[in-house]
Parts: C-alpha cells; sequence; structure tokens
C-alpha cells in the first residue's frame, strides 16, 4: 500500500472523519465536489469513482459519458470550516476514462501534460498567484449596482472593519489546510482585497486556488458578506487580477537568473517572455474568459492592455519584478492579464506552453517599454510596435481559433468546447441591449 494512501485512510480513521469530498474542477474553472464515506475510500483510491460526465461542464460528449474521479492522497487536508468534530476531508482528483486513461477534457490533467514536457525539457514550472476579489454587502444588487462593504483603498487599516477580520479569518484557514500566505492588504477599490499565495510548483498552485475560491467564499457567508472574483463587478472601479509570479528551475538552479546579466535577467527568461509576449492574444480567452474579463482590460488601474514587457512598469503585460542580486533563486516574472476568475489549470498550462516556445524557438525580446503605455497616443504605440491586447472576448476568440499553440496544449477536446461555449456567451452578451446604451441614447433618438 503507498505510504500516502496509507497516511489517509489512518488519518480518516483516528480523526473519525465522516465525509470525505472528491474534488474536481470542469473546464470552465468551477469546483466540483462529492462526498463519500470513509468506507469507499479504499476503492475510490483503486477503481476512482464512477460519475456522470456528461452532466459536467465540458466533460464528455453524451455517448462515451462515463468517467472515474481518482483522489489524489497527497491533496487529502481537513476542511476546517467543518469544524473538528466528525470533521470533513477533501482531496483532489485526477478523472480518468473506465479503462484508468487520464480523461482529456479533465483541466488538471492538461497541466500536468504540459508539465510534463517541461520536465522533459529539463525544467520544473513553479508560480505564486496575487488574487484580488471584493466584499460586497450581498450577491443582490439595485440600479446603482453592487454595494461595498466599505470605502477602503490601497493598503488601508480599516479598523473593525469587515475586510481586516475577514482577511485574518481567511488566512487563518488557508494556513490550516496548509496553504502557505505570504501577504494580505486591502486593494484599491472599496471592497477590494488581495491575498498572495506563496510561490508552489504550479500544479499545487492550481489547486489552492480553487481551494483558495472555497474559502474566501466560505468565510464571507459567515462573516455575513458576499464574495467575488468577477473580473470587474463595478464600473468606475478597478478590476480583480489574479497577476502571477511565473519562474522555471533546472533542478535546484533558477533558469531565469544570471548574475551580472541585465536585471539579472538569463537567456531563458528573454526567451520565456518573448513567448509570453509572442502568444498573449491567443491564450486571452482563457487567462481572461468571460465578456466581462474585457472590461478590466480597457487600460489603466494597474491593468495591462499592450503587450509590451517593462523592469518596473505596472503597464506592461509582463514585469520583471526588482530583487536583491543575492536571491538569484527568487528570479521571476509577472504576467498580469491574467484574472481572478480564469481555470488556473487551463491558463498556467497556456502561460508554461506559450514561454516554453518562446525557449524552443529561441524567439527573440523585443525593446522593454519604459514609458507609461497608456500615456502614449495610439500612434506612438504603433510606432513602438506595442499591440493592443483583445478588446473583447469576440476578438480574444478569433485569435485563439487559430492557434496551433493552444489547440496542442489544451488538446482537441478542450479546445473545441472552450470555443464553442464562449462563442455562445459572446452571441448572447451581443443582443444585451444595456444601461449604457439606453442612458445614452434613449433620451435623445
Ligand atoms: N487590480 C489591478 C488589476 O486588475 C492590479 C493592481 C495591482 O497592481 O495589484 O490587474
Ligand atoms: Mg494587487
Ligand atoms: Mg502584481
Amino acid at each position: 500500500m503507498d505510504k500516502q494512501r496509507d497516511f489517509v485512510l489512518r488519518t480518516i480513521e483516528e480523526r473519525e472523519v465522516k465525509f470525505i469530498r472528491l474534488w474536481f474542477t470542469d473546464v470552465v474553472g468551477t469546483l466540483k465536489s462529492v462526498a463519500i464515506a470513509p468506507a469507499e475510500v479504499e476503492g475510490a483510491f483503486a477503481e476512482g469513482l464512477g460519475f456522470d460526465g456528461s452532466a459536467i461542464e465540458g466533460m464528455t460528449r453524451r455517448y462515451e459519458s462515463d468517467l472515474l474521479a481518482v483522489p489524489d492522497p497527497s491533496t487529502f487536508q481537513l476542511l476546517p470550516w467543518r469544524g473538528d468534530v466528525h470533521p470533513t476531508a477533501r482531496m483532489f482528483c485526477d478523472v480518468t476514462t473506465p479503462d484508468g486513461e487520464p480523461a482529456m477534457s479533465d483541466p488538471r490533467n492538461v497541466l500536468k501534460r504540459t508539465l510534463a514536457k517541461a520536465a522533459s525539457q529539463g525544467y520544473s514550472f513553479y508560480t505564486h498567484p496575487e488574487i484580488e476579489f471584493y466584499l460586497l454587502k450581498s450577491a443582490e444588487f439595485g440600479d446603482a449596482g453592487p454595494v461595498p462593504v466599505d470605502s477602503a483603498g490601497y493598503f488601508d487599516n480599516v479598523p473593525g472593519g469587515t475586510a481586516h477580520d475577514f482577511r485574518r479569518s481567511s488566512v487563518r484557514m488557508l494556513e490550516d489546510l496548509g496553504i502557505s500566505v505570504e501577504f494580505s492588504h486591502h486593494e484599491a477599490g472599496p471592497g477590494q482585497n488581495e491575498i498572495d499565495l506563496r510561490y508552489a510548483d504550479a500544479l499545487t498552485t492550481a489547486d489552492n486556488i480553487m481551494t483558495f475560491r472555497t474559502v474566501i467564499k466560505e468565510v464571507a457567508i459567515e462573516q455575513g458578506v458576499y464574495a467575488t472574483f468577477m473580473p470587474k463587478p463595478l464600473t468606475d472601479q478597478p478590476g480583480s487580477g489574479m497577476h502571477t509570479h511565473l519562474s522555471l528551475f533546472e533542478g535546484d538552479t533558477n533558469a531565469f537568473y544570471e548574475a551580472g546579466a541585465e536585471y539579472q535577467l538569463s537567456q531563458t527568461g528573454r526567451q520565456f517572455i518573448a513567448g509570453l509576449l509572442r502568444h498573449a492574444h491567443e491564450i486571452a480567452a482563457v487567462t481572461n474568459q468571460f465578456v466581462n474579463s474585457y472590461k478590466r482590460l480597457w487600460g489603466d488601474d494597474e491593468a495591462p492592455s499592450y503587450v509590451t514587457w517593462g523592469h518596473n512598469n505596472r503597464s506592461a503585460l509582463v514585469r520583471v519584478p526588482l530583487y536583491k542580486p543575492d536571491k538569484g533563486g527568487s528570479a521571476r516574472v509577472e504576467y498580469r492579464a491574467i484574472d481572478s476568475a480564469a481555470n488556473p489549470y487551463l491558463a498556467y498550462a497556456l502561460l508554461l506552453a506559450a514561454g516554453l516556445k518562446g525557449i524552443e524557438e529561441g524567439y527573440e525580446l523585443p525593446p522593454e517599454a519604459e514609458n507609461n503605455v497608456w500615456e502614449l497616443s495610439d500612434a506612438e504605440r504603433r510606432a513602438l510596435g506595442y499591440s493592443p491586447l483583445p478588446a473583447s472576448l469576440d476578438h480574444a476568440l478569433e485569435y485563439m481559433e487559430s492557434s496551433e499553440l493552444v489547440a496542442e496544449t489544451l488538446g482537441e477536446q478542450v479546445f473545441s468546447y472552450v470555443l464553442a461555449n464562449k462563442r455562445r456567451e459572446w452571441r448572447e452578451y451581443r443582443s444585451q441591449v444595456t444601461r449604457y446604451e439606453l442612458t445614452q441614447n434613449l433620451g435623445i433618438l
């Protein structure tokens, strides 16, 4: 018996765990959960738990609907919000076909495949997300839109405020779940908060992000407020990004680090960034997957709208953060387009694939953007070769449709599902008459 499985079974017995939730994620990035009794766990390890894939977004076509959820024992944790007495635990699962092959439609498998490709080239991939979200009084909203829980701003300390208690409870809960938090603070928008997870291998980070979203939602319910990861819930306020710091390691060596090079950025690092830039348009429909995502990327509010990189330039799509020269191990690049509602497995697979492509093909890194890209005129930006990110989901889908990189990385099934699903979303959106149009047009036309 595998040691990790053994540990899980023993813990279930010792702690008198009553329910074990098996978690996996659909193509859109929604967490799915099925609870099993302790007696079923051994069987689930051995054979997986059968479920109807056709009932889950993007999982299967109807004629091949049987799938199995196979729990990954290394992800076993007790869920702190379910209490200590007869606790509830969870494990993330890999989804397989009945004959035990990884399901092509499982986002976790898409990321695993891409990580295996990186490993075959000698690289391991680490990520560190900065997750922003809004705390609202409720999910209900009237004519004025959603109501945030406070009117504080960036780094504000709000004594006795909801956000303060909220962050304390959530950070404690995340730590109980084995998820280390690096920073947490109030963000620029009213009711907006940010929590940064410590860097980890990309699969662990993606699992952690799924857990994080659940924890934040649970703590919000406990405190009588509502948490949202919607990319841009308030018209006049910043959106919620999930900037992610990326690094590649070769064994113990950070492959982005080169002492004495410009910004101490190695050739590998430069090529990786060049890959991110070259493929940014194609991957946008996954890093920014909703109609609403593009309302965040309109320009300024520190969300990027042009494909540029820079050293200390917060208008750039890719930023090379400052770090101490003796901290070569922390060399990394920050990708700033991705938002808090992305499916982390698919988005991280594509970021890695884009960067690796840059290395494989030896892409040349264009000059960095030294100025504030938002303050330039369109003509100046054109002259400098700064191409805009897709302006809408429709635009992003056009890029994705003809992308070999995205098709190859996601696999045929996920690729065509995302395209079809998102095209449908765009079609529905196109025919909506918005408040903006009514306010602008109705009284005068
Ligand atoms: N909220 C900004 C965004 O949407 C990011 C602000 C920051 O730099 O942390 O990307
Ligand atoms: Mg932030
Ligand atoms: Mg950032």
